[in-house]
């Protein structure tokens, strides 16, 4: 058996538009402050992407389904994850798991890291666990003013 890790990393400021919702790994967590982006902003989902796409040296995200394309605005990046997965899947790779650390101040994410890993494991089709960090007040991301993912993805085939 041969397997591979890949890591993403992602950042997304925090945006004040009424017309935006927060989004992480694919959970809607409305009356907290979106993040700026040309899709949904979800920046976990963005990270797991360019982990698992990284693994299969498939470059990245942006590559795949570029934010210049006006066929992404807006988009549900669980689909694009979900793309993501299934272009490692036809190299011949299975992904064994994906771990991820959010880093952020604001909102507490206790609440809904069960319901995020739920719904990335779905999509991904693998265990993906969610730990979240606050910067201790560090830099931009301790200024509260975005948020940041990382993720380390494993394959196997
Ligand atoms: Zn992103």
């Amino acid at each position: 058996m041969t397997a591979r890790v890949g890591m993403g990393f992602d950042v997304h400021p925090f945006v004040d538009d009424p017309e935006r919702t927060l989004v992480l790994g694919g959970v809607a967590l409305s009356g907290e402050r979106p993040l700026a982006g040309h899709s949904d902003a979800d920046v976990v989902a963005h990270a797991v992407a360019d982990a698992v796409l990284g693994a299969a040296g498939l470059g990245d995200l942006g590559e795949h389904f570029p934010d210049t394309d006006p066929a992404w605005r807006g988009a549900d990046s669980m689909r694009l994850l979900a793309s993501s997965v299934e272009l490692v899947r036809a190299e011949g790779w299975a992904v064994a798991n994906v771990d991820c650390s959010v880093v952020l101040e604001a909102p507490r994410l206790k609440a809904h890291r069960r319901a995020m890993q739920e719904r990335l494991s779905e999509v991904v089709g693998a265990p993906v666990s969610v730990k979240a960090k606050r910067a201790e007040g560090l830099g931009s991301l301790g200024r509260g003013e975005g948020i940041a993912c990382w993720a380390v993805a494993l394959l196997e085939r």
